[in-house]
């Protein structure tokens, strides 16, 4: 791929200027020779304004890139130190971290696992959190991504959903391919959890037709290795108990409602009859009766005290919450009808634009009433536990629901600011909070020195307007500077044009 740098202007007064700053450094600077010895393959962002998710926006700054990494910002009167590198002129631009989008699954379609990071990257996606998918496929997905990471986002996995049994995603049906691993007790479940350790995961996903035991048994394997433990809040309890015996995070918000109703008691002897499953339902038909039966009644009977409370126990014990709020918007609007979108879907490949087409035209489009209201009791509930100060994640569940790898996670970062985040609030949770999760706080998500070169330059200030994550002009990876052409063809555009 060519890079395209702008050339500094030079005269022969700022070439004084620039020996007098010299001088000056020489004198005052320690670290000054070290700053003159940068490597061959350094470059600049010269004169740009950066956006970090703690410090916030800091103008005229100089941003060096090394070696991957992020090596020195300074002042821009210092620019002159680096006359003979190479320059990219960042007037007007803004500079935020790499994204992240902490919910999506390669391997949901298989015609989708292996082109799904280009539209990331294109995006200026460049670190994902794989919640859930077959080992084989899955760690695939990370050696590609180990293997050459300034062309690949950060893969951070899960391996196969740890389901009970009947297990939900047992591929049983298009919508529901093999994600998950089936565990009919807690000592399969061991085993099978200890082999998945093995391939050495970034974390686990628990779901929900684990049973309470199976529960206990599978965070005290994540305590031991020090891994986090996300998931569903599984059927078989409630919230707290769930959070009790040590699940960390939470996708979807999935099953709170159950337990801030005003009859949360009785609804849990009721799912835990009806997991007994007399009829013999396979999994995705016993989840899918149990959620019939409970849900919008639940949301219904939403108890403002009970609410109120879980929200303060999530926030005490920092229970990460990756809602995926676009998911259900989409559902509920069913947006992907709109013909923007359907021209949209030629940035895909060709395969899987066809399924999806074929998919899309068989979908009516008649509003469903319950839909509407259960994606805006998701947004109220974000709004409450934000309000508490409970630790959020952005995260989609791309390609699930017709959502575009990249571009979705820009409309999540929309919704968040609709449910009262700030716009800098947003860009963390897609940014420093997922960093904060893994425990890179000091490596990802920021725009520091000595941080992954990891960076997204925009056009516009999202500050102003959060929409503006979308108007990319680069996007760099470990370093590499992907120009808005490149990041073009990854898209399968034929001609350079801009993102709206
Ligand atoms: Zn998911």
């Amino acid at each position: 791929m060519k890079i395209k740098f702008f050339k500094k202007n030079r005269n022969s007064f700022l070439n004084k200027i620039y020996k007098l700053e010299i001088y000056f450094c020489i004198i005052t600077l320690w670290s000054c020779s070290e700053q003159l010895m940068l490597s061959e393959e350094a470059y600049i962002l010269d004169n740009i304004t950066i956006i970090d998710p703690i410090d916030g926006l800091q103008k005229n700054k100089q941003v060096v890139i090394e070696n991957g990494t992020i090596s020195l910002i300074l002042d821009n009167e210092n620019k002159n130190f680096f006359r003979e590198k190479k320059v990219y002129n960042g007037y007007g631009k803004y500079l935020i971290p790499g994204l992240w989008d902490a919910h999506v699954h390669f391997s949901f379609n298989k015609h989708f696992t292996y082109s799904m990071h280009k539209l990331f990257l294109a995006y200026g996606v460049t670190s994902v959190r794989d919640t859930g998918g077959p080992m084989g496929i899955v760690a695939k997905i990370k050696d590609s991504s180990n293997v050459n990471p300034m062309t690949y986002p950060n893969v951070f996995y899960a391996g196969p959903l740890i389901d009970g049994s009947p297990s939900v995603y047992n591929n049983s049906s298009p919508s529901f391919p093999l994600l998950s691993i089936e565990n009919k007790s807690s000592k399969d479940l061991e085993s099978n959890t200890l082999e998945i350790l093995s391939k050495e995961v970034d974390f686990l996903k628990a779901y929900e037709m684990l049973n309470e035991e199976q529960l206990f048994v599978l965070t005290e394997i994540g305590r031991r290795k020090g891994l986090n433990v996300t998931g569903h809040i599984p059927l078989s309890m409630n919230l707290y108990s769930a959070v009790k015996a040590g699940l960390n995070g939470m996708e979807h918000l999935r099953n709170i409602e159950l337990s801030v109703a005003q009859n949360s008691k009785e609804l849990l002897l009721e799912r835990k009859l009806m997991l007994k499953n007399p009829d013999r339902l396979e999994g995705s038909k016993l989840r899918a009766s149990i959620h019939q039966k409970q849900r919008m009644s639940s949301i219904e009977s939403m108890d403002d005290n009970e609410l109120e409370r879980a929200a303060q126990f999530l926030a005490k014990n920092n229970v990460w919450q990756t809602p995926t709020l676009i998911l259900y918007r989409n559902y509920a609007t069913k947006s992907f009808k709109d013909s923007i979108f359907i021209s949209s879907l030629d940035q895909l490949p060709q395969i899987v634009k066809e399924g999806w087409r074929i998919e899309i035209d068989k979908t009516d489009t008649i509003i469903n009433n319950n839909s509407i209201r259960y994606s805006n009791w998701m947004f109220n509930i974000v709004k409450k536990l934000h309000q508490h100060s409970v630790p959020f994640m952005a995260g989609t569940d791309t390609p699930i629901g017709y959502l575009i790898p990249g571009i979705s996670l820009h409309r999540e970062l929309e919704l968040l600011v609709k449910c009262g985040f700030s716009n800098l609030e947003a860009i963390q949770t897609a940014t420093i909070n997922p960093a904060l999760y893994f425990g890179l706080e000091n490596k990802l998500g920021r725009i520091k020195e000595g941080f992954q070169a990891d960076m997204v330059i925009l056009n516009e200030n999202p500050l102003e307007k959060i929409s503006n994550t979308k108007t990319i002009q680069a996007v760099i990876k470990s370093g590499n500077f992907l120009s808005r052409k490149y990041l073009d063809s990854l898209m399968l555009k034929d001609k350079a044009v801009s993102v709206n």
